[in-house]
């Protein structure tokens, strides 16, 4: 396609991850050209509105594919007794039935809004369902959903709470029945705080198959040996024949088997079909409290599931709230943990929060090539590496084809 071509948005002199400067042209939401830009300031040539971006690495938009905005920002209301997992849930849970639908929906969107100015155009956030909760978070993302839509794409997944089978489980299950019938996204689930994991996991999956919905379960968040709930999660969607997308969130447990063990549940894990989301922030607040000698570092083998086949994202998990006071919504952050917990490469470590976050989503992957989505962010760095390291404030955020973020930084010192 030619550079000439009349488009809505031409994102100009932007720096490619290949070192190329190019202009990039787009068009009813998608990339209609890509060419090498010419001498001087970015100029219109037809566009409708012109960036010029001298100064500014071109990324695929980031995914968030692993949030809880119903809990964001309540770190210094709701303090963790203990710091570890257990704390974290204990406050919450007594403090939990206090909020209303307004406050939820105010403080999530809030932390979506953070989310996007560092780039993410699409936030898959996990929200409590029991009994006592109702649908009360569900209305809330779903209210936020329909303010910020325009903006970003949020998928909701219920994070039914335990227990969530058997006879004193049915009122848990019945609220997550509910908020699937309100309209939410994908069925959550937290096995390893069950009695019992794999009825849990076997209900997760067949309300999963009931309402046509991709399932996301919280695996394994222990360091524990032996917990190991993946190998019963990737046997019941092999024996299941179950057809959607699932996703195994955290898998710690698998980090502290032998390596052959881990091996073996890499390839059943790639066999099923099931992908797994890395959370480095989260995993390192919570774990390994107390442990002065060598601890633990929490995160799922990174490595050994992606030798075996298994698609392996990063997430940023629980954002300022009782499981983790840090974090700050930026995925350059939690590349930056990939990087140096998880040993990747700074592409590596890229394409985790970026294209296998949206894979892993359900979402359609970005690229440099005409007919992309155009869901992109742009950095002022001169390269992948820099912008992950530096994680500069200085940011555009384009989602459908349109900018919806901008942030510039003013640095005043004297001379
Ligand atoms: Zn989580």
């Amino acid at each position: 396609m030619s550079g000439n071509t009349p488009c809505d948005l031409r994102l100009g002199r932007v720096r490619l991850t290949d070192g190329s400067v190019v202009d990039v042209d787009i068009r009813d939401g998608r990339v209609a050209a890509v060419t090498l830009s010419g001498p001087g300031p970015a100029t219109a040539a037809g566009a409708t509105e012109v960036l010029d971006l001298d100064g500014y690495i071109l990324l695929p938009a980031p995914a968030e594919p692993h949030a809880h905005l119903d809990k964001a920002l309540t770190a210094d209301v709701f303090v963790n007794p203990t710091g570890d997992l257990m704390g974290a849930i204990e406050v919450w849970r007594s403090n939990r039935p206090d909020l209303t639908v307004a406050e939820i929906a105010d403080r999530a969107e809030a932390a979506v809004r953070i989310n996007l100015a560092h780039g993410i155009t699409a936030i898959r956030t996990h929200i409590d369902v029991s009994e006592m909760v109702g649908t009360t978070s569900a209305e809330a993302l779903m209210a936020v959903r329909d303010r910020v839509g325009h903006l970003i794409d949020i998928q909701i997944a219920g994070l039914v709470s335990t227990p969530s089978v058997g006879d004193s489980g049915r009122a848990n299950r019945r609220a997550l029945v509910d908020t699937l019938e309100l309209g939410i996204d994908v069925v959550g689930g937290c096995p390893h705080l069950e009695d019992d994991p794999a009825p849990s996991i076997v209900a997760a999956l067949e309300d999963a198959a009931r309402f046509g919905r991709p399932v996301d379960l919280h695996m394994d968040e222990t360091l524990d040996p032996g917990v190991l709930d993946l190998v019963d999660l990737a046997r019941l969607v092999i024996d299941s024949g179950f057809e959607g997308r699932v996703t195994a969130s955290h898998c710690v447990s698998l980090g502290v088997q032998p390596a052959e063990v881990q091996r073996e549940v890499a390839a059943l894990t790639a066999e099923a079909g099931v992908a797994v989301i890395a959370l480095p922030q989260t995993n390192l607040f919570l774990q390994a409290r107390g442990v002065t000698v060598s601890p633990a570092r929490g995160l799922t083998p990174v490595d050994t599931l992606r030798e075996a086949g298994v698609a392996v994202a990063a997430g940023a998990d629980n954002l300022q709230d009782p499981f983790n006071t840090m974090g700050r919504g930026d995925p350059l952050e939690t590349a930056a943990l990939m990087v140096m917990v998880g040993h990747m490469t700074p592409a590596e470590a890229y394409d985790s929060v970026s294209n296998t976050a949206r894979t892993v989503m359900g979402l359609e992957p970005v690229g440099y090539e005409a007919g992309s989505p155009a869901e992109f962010l742009a950095v002022r760095a001169g390269s992948l590496r820099e912008a992950i390291a530096s994680a500069p404030a200085d940011r555009v955020v384009v989602h459908r084809g349109r900018v919806v973020s901008r942030t510039v930084a003013t640095v005043e010192q004297p001379d």
